[in-house]
């Protein structure tokens, strides 16, 4: 890290988006100058943007991504919760498709007696986001004031919401601008922009899913790892547990994808039916959290403990409560059929018999993208009755003419186009693959010698 000289400079924001082109490393004082001058308004996006296009390229050190995240955390307020007496746990996804655990992992660990205060993000990139699909619920309010999240997560144990004006601000300007103008793929700024988040939240523990595969920002494993220690060490460093599972998303995540469609799911999984990929990973993050948080002795004791917290209705009974104590209508959790649904609907027929080999899982998103499932502008609003439904997935048998997606839609245009990438993005061999890839890949974290398992 440079030399406190910087700090006596005036700040200017050219000279710091000159240095990161030039692939120099900035000081404390540039970063926070810059993080503070744009979240109170006073440099435009165009400069931001260029910056983050500079980090893209060029990335930063570990002490550039320290001093970002610590000036993101501290753009706004750092909850202290340690008045609740429930150790507080909250969990994490770099984003992919078709994810929507986090709808079923806050009730449920809030059911087995942990605390979750948990701040989200809306849609990035082609990625879902869980703000923009807990608003498919009628009147549920992602914006609720530090003093009614409180309220809630006293309440009912579980509280989402997005950064705000109070909590994150700059996260959530930095997060609007980087969906617009391809600069999410970074391991420094998506390590910025998770950890200051969950910092500013007054955890204890952290469990992070980070995404690998063709639908995620970081497509290889390696990246993916490098991600992982980098969030892992950020997080340790600020005295926290956490541990971070590399996971598979080569293909979407259950079989629905959009915004109302994926609220639907969830609410199948806190059933306890719902599509075998999602409900494995869902106990799987479930197992770590209880884990992490000390309401299970282990992994294993914690799965089987959120398997019969869906058994038995807690998981669903506290997520109705959130819904209702967040101002959102809980008869659309106990009748899916109030969420709102789109006007019509195209099928996607296979041209060939054969096995689903592999699923271009980013073009899927970018199909739900461009049907209004998410933001192509800063200013778009999202459709929540859109999307996707996945007929098979990789491994299926498939006949010509068989639908293998269907599509919800509001404006043929736009189906059209989602139509032929789906096309595109289903590739059919002749044989069965020899292999799958596993759901979870690794887990990165400490060990806990007590139970043997990783944290
Ligand atoms: N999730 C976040 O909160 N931020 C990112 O940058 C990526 C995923």
């Amino acid at each position: 890290m440079s030399s406190t000289q910087a700090v006596n400079k005036p700040f200017r924001a050219i000279d710091v988006i000159r240095r990161k082109r030039d692939g120099g490393e900035l000081s404390q004082y540039e970063i926070e100058s810059l993080v503070n001058a744009y979240t109170s308004g006073d440099i435009p996006d165009y400069q931001v943007s260029a910056w983050l296009m500079a980090v893209v390229l060029r990335g930063m050190t570990r002490a550039e991504t320290a001093v970002l995240t610590d000036a993101m955390l501290h753009s706004g307020e750092v909850l202290d919760l340690s008045s609740l007496d429930a150790k507080k746990v909250d969990k994490h996804s770099t984003g992919g498709v078709g994810d929507k655990t986090s709808l079923v992992l806050a009730p449920l660990a809030a059911a087995a007696g942990l605390a979750v205060p948990m701040i989200s993000g809306r849609g990035l990139g082609h990625t879902g986001g869980t703000l923009d699909k807990l608003e498919a619920i009628p009147g549920f309010n992602v914006n609720l004031p530090v003093a009614q999240f409180r309220r809630v997560l006293e309440t009912c144990g579980c509280a989402m919401i997005g950064q705000t004006a109070e909590i994150a601000p700059a996260d959530r300007k930095l997060y609007a601008l980087r969906d617009v103008t391809g600069t999410v793929e970074s391991p420094y700024l998506i390590c910025a922009s998770i950890m200051s988040k969950k910092l500013a939240e007054g955890i204890d523990a952290l469990v992070l899913d980070v995404k690998t595969g063709s639908g995620a920002f970081m497509k290889n494993e390696s990246d993916a790892t490098f991600l992982a220690e980098l969030m892992v060490e950020t997080g340790e460093r600020m005295g926290k547990k956490v541990v971070a599972l590399i996971t598979d998303m080569d293909q979407p995540l259950g079989n629905m994808i959009g915004n109302a469609l994926e609220v639907v799911e969830a609410l199948e999984i806190l059933r306890g039916a719902g599509p075998e990929d999602l409900r494995q990973l869902c106990l799987e993050l479930a197992g770590w959290m209880l884990h992490s948080g000390g309401a299970a002795s282990s992994l294993a004791a914690g799965r089987k403990q959120s398997e019969e917290l869906i058994a038995s209705g807690k998981a669903l009974d506290r997520f109705r409560q959130m819904v209702e104590l967040q101002g959102g209508d809980p008869r659309a959790i106990d009748d899916p059929a109030r969420l709102p649904r789109a006007q019509h609907s195209m099928k996607v027929f296979s041209a060939r018999n054969g096995y689903l080999a592999s699923l271009q899982c980013e073009q899927i998103g970018n199909a739900c993208v461009i049907l209004g499932g998410g933001r192509e502008r800063k200013e778009d609003s999202v459709d929540p009755t859109v999307g996707i439904v996945l007929h098979k997935k990789v491994g299926d048998k498939v006949s010509s003419g068989e639908p293998t997606a269907t599509i919800h839609y509001n404006a043929e245009p736009c189906a059209l186009r989602s139509k032929q990438l789906l096309e595109e993005s289903f590739q059919i061999s002749d044989s069965l693959l020899s292999e799958k890839r596993p759901l979870i890949h690794r887990v990165i974290g400490r060990t806990d010698g007590g139970s043997g398992d990783k944290i």
